[in-house]
């Protein structure tokens, strides 16, 4: 399902708690990816939260995975990287 690029998803994006954020996306107030698509910088991808986050349940973007396949999406999600939820595959 699409997630619509509202302030109100954006309180909820849990991004500033990842590790891959970084200053560039602190600095330019940078969130909801999912939505809003990549970041403007390069990722250093470190680890992906998303699966934790209560945006990912409202708009059930994993729910159809087993725990396993969250366990290895935790490491390949990075909507900062590759664009909005939704569009791949
Ligand atoms: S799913 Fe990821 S990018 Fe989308 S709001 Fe949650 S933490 Fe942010
Ligand atoms: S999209 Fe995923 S990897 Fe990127 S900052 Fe948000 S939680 Fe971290």
């Amino acid at each position: 399902m699409l997630v619509p690029d509202t302030k109100e998803n954006l309180a909820k994006c849990v991004c500033k708690s990842c590790s891959t954020y970084n200053e560039y996306m602190k600095s330019n107030a940078e969130g909801l990816f999912c939505a809003k698509g990549k970041t403007g910088c390069t990722v250093e991808k470190k680890e992906c939260v998303c699966v934790s986050c209560p945006i990912d349940t409202e708009y059930r973007l994993t729910a159809r995975l087993d725990l396993m396949e969250k366990m290895i999406l935790k490491l390949n999600t990075f909507y900062c990287e590759t664009g909005p939820a939704g569009l791949k595959k």
